[in-house]
């Protein structure tokens, strides 16, 4: 089942345009059968949309992305109360304090932190290496071929799951790039399990339309 890893919506994420009505109504269109949800430091749009989405057959898969020295990461966990105590930027979490339900991917790992401004430098790996399962390949606004093999080559140096995801601040956005698991996903848990079990496979449609903007990234 094909999976976008990395969205984010409005309000939750100041800097996307995506309201709650588009968000929805793109999954419907789209016939979207699973979805992460991924915003900076703020689970509330998780809350507010995970039963509409469902009443419309589409599973919402919980994430959080969080600004840290080593880069962004995005969180994954089936557990709410433990995804709203990360904030936007933050320390990256201490090796060993993810519990066993949660997986960690290192997104854009090659475009350095978003909201934390921290670059990356090749040896960071080896920070990441102890908290991180997956690291995301394709990113729908950081294709270039820097960046793809940057986090290809963490990828291969760590033994780590890859992925894809949109990182789409528009409705349009969303699935330019996405994550291929084997099985079908129902849950949270499914895609904690896939990204452990390393089975995923990333996909590229089209990089996105949103300009990069310091900050809003
Ligand atoms: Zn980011
Ligand atoms: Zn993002």
């Amino acid at each position: 089942m094909n999976v976008d890893l990395h969205t984010h919506t409005y309000p939750s994420s100041t800097c996307s345009q995506i309201s709650y009505r588009d968000y929805i109504a793109w999954c419907v269109t789209h016939e979207v059968e699973a979805i992460a949800l991924t915003n900076h430091g703020d689970v509330s749009d998780n809350r507010h949309l995970e039963a509409a989405l469902a009443a419309e057959g589409v599973v919402l898969i919980h994430g959080v992305e969080v600004s840290t020295m080593i880069g962004d990461l995005v969180v994954f966990s089936p557990d709410l109360d433990y995804l709203s105590g990360f904030r936007d930027i933050q320390e990256a979490p201490q090796p060993g304090s993810v519990p066993a339900d949660a997986a960690v991917v290192w997104v854009h790992p090659g475009a350095g932190g978003g909201r934390s401004g921290s670059p990356y430098y090749p040896g960071l790996e080896r920070l990441a290496a102890p908290i991180v399962d997956g690291v995301e390949v394709f990113n729908g606004s950081w294709l270039d071929a820097r960046c793809v093999r940057a986090a290809e080559q963490i990828a291969d140096q760590l033994g780590l799951a890859r992925t894809g995801g949109s990182d789409a601040h528009a409705p349009d956005d969303l699935m330019a790039c996405y994550t291929e698991f084997p099985g079908a996903v129902r849950s949270t848990a499914d895609v904690v399990e896939g990204l452990k079990a390393r089975t995923t496979i990333p996909w590229r449609t089209k990089t996105t339309s949103r300009r990069r903007r310091f900050g809003l990234f």
